[in-house]
């Protein structure tokens, strides 16, 4: 690992990619010419366009969307925001999503996409015309049957409705296919918001039943308090499991008999923070996740369990609700101490499942319910699960291996299929 002022500086999510990638097709033992092919994205478009500030002053943005791999059907990845947004970056993010939409089995390949900006110091109309204006720069190879984008860090609801508006005003009629993640008024799905932390409590509650631990009293820790977070520390109590803990990026908060969830989530929205939350005793985000715990749900940002301080996490079951929490090194460290790791592509991919279906339901102008949603997650989630855990079994290999294995054999066999064109 490079150091740098004295301290290791943690590998770039794009060279951890990589490594894990060719691991994987070490083992799956994909021809050369595949892996070359997979190894790099089928496409890269990088735009400068210029947007209006509000103080009338022209400032240049650079923003990037990067369609991985197309082999098994439309790109699909999401827009982030983020002032350190870069080209590596969003590579190894549409990389992933190839791999995540494989495992749970979508007829999707992979993209990502992101500007250079910083949302937070930005006004909301600043905010709309740097969305428009990126969305008719990279226009011409999104659509509803070439590439959907979605929300990511920074993005939401309003900014899907900004890009949908856009996508068609230049075609001329309304394609609310053309992405998801979008406000429920303009064909947005019923349990999209929830959809990413109902995915991961159902591979949790999987989980459990094959390490026959109940979940009803079990012990359990998340980290941040996001979308993800907090509802899948809901979703562990109305289970009937205590969650002992819960943090933000500020503060970690903590009680051994269980914290009342949806108070908390209350407390949040009002004061936009878990600081100064009563009665509870306050901690670290490195301390919470070194707590006494059955099942352990990092839910907020990448690099969070290192090799640093794996070996005294006591979890038995990780379910990584964020993508790449834990380092590859950390892995090793976790998989000996026998902890069962519930991997990011299959335990968080309940979101682009679910934005699946609002695609689905977008193109055929016909919408389920709730309860019909949930139920297709469920399954779509249990049967994935399963998938993985076989083969981990087989091939006696931890459960991110034997996601990346499915997930890269999906996409090879689509290749290979399709032959090599002209
Ligand atoms: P969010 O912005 O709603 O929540 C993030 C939470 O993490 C916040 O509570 C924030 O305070 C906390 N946080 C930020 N930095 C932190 C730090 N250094 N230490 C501890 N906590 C910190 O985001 P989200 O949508 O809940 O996403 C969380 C993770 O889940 C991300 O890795 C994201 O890529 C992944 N994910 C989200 C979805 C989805 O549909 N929302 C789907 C798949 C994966």
């Amino acid at each position: 690992m490079p150091i740098q002022n004295g301290a290791p500086v943690p590998e770039s999510l794009y060279v951890t990619t990589l490594r894990q990638f060719d691991r994987v097709t070490d083992k799956l033992g994909l021809k050369p010419g595949m892996r070359d092919r997979l190894r790099v994205p089928e496409r890269e478009l990088t735009v400068h366009f210029p947007v209006m500030m509000d103080s009338g002053e022209i400032k240049i943005f650079v923003g990037y969307r990067v369609q991985h791999d197309t082999a098994r059907g439309p790109a699909k990845g999401g827009i982030r925001y983020h002032p350190q947004v870069d080209l590596e970056e969003i590579q190894a993010l549409a990389a992933l999503m190839t791999w995540k939409t494989a495992v749970v089995n979508l007829p999707y390949g992979g993209a990502k996409g992101g500007v250079q900006c910083s949302p937070k110091e930005m006004s909301r109309r600043e905010l709309e015309r740097l969305t428009r204006r990126y969305t008719t720069e990279i226009s011409v190879i999104i659509g509803p049957e070439k590439d959907i984008p979605a929300p990511d860090v920074y993005t939401d609801a309003q900014v899907m409705a900004w890009m949908m508006d856009t996508y068609s005003m230049t075609r001329g009629y309304s394609v609310p296919g053309v992405v998801t993640g979008k406000p429920l008024e303009l064909g947005g799905s019923l349990g999209r918001r929830e959809a990413a932390a109902r995915g991961c409590f159902f591979t949790i509650q999987e989980a459990a039943r094959h390490l026959s631990l109940q979940i009803e009293g079990a012990r359990a820790v998340v980290q941040g308090f996001g979308n993800v977070g907090s509802i899948a520390a809901k979703l562990l109590q109305e289970a009937g499991a205590q969650v002992i803990a819960v943090s933000d990026s500020r503060v970690g908060i903590h009680n051994e008999k269980g914290l009342n969830v949806p108070q908390i989530i209350d407390y949040k929205e009002k004061t936009g923070s878990l600081e100064g939350y009563p009665q509870v005793s306050y901690l670290s985000n490195q301390e919470l996740l070194e707590l006494s715990c059955d099942i352990l749900v990092p839910a907020a940002i990448e690099n969070q369990i290192t090799a640093e301080n794996a070996a005294r996490i006591k979890a038995k079951i990780i379910a990584e609700g964020a993508n790449g929490p834990t380092t590859p090194e950390a892995d090793e460290i976790l998989f000996d101490q026998g902890v069962f790791i519930i991997p990011d592509i299959l335990a968080n991919a309940g979101g682009v499942t679910v934005s699946y279906f609002e695609w689905v339901q977008n193109l055929q102008e016909f919408f389920w319910t709730e309860v019909e949603i949930n139920e297709k997650l469920q399954a779509t989630m249990t049967r994935s699960f399963q998938e993985v855990l076989q083969i981990s079994q087989q091939e006696r290999v931890n459960m991110r291996t034997a996601a990346w294995m499915l997930g890269i054999h999906r996409v090879a066999r689509a290749i290979e299929l399709r032959g090599i064109y002209p």
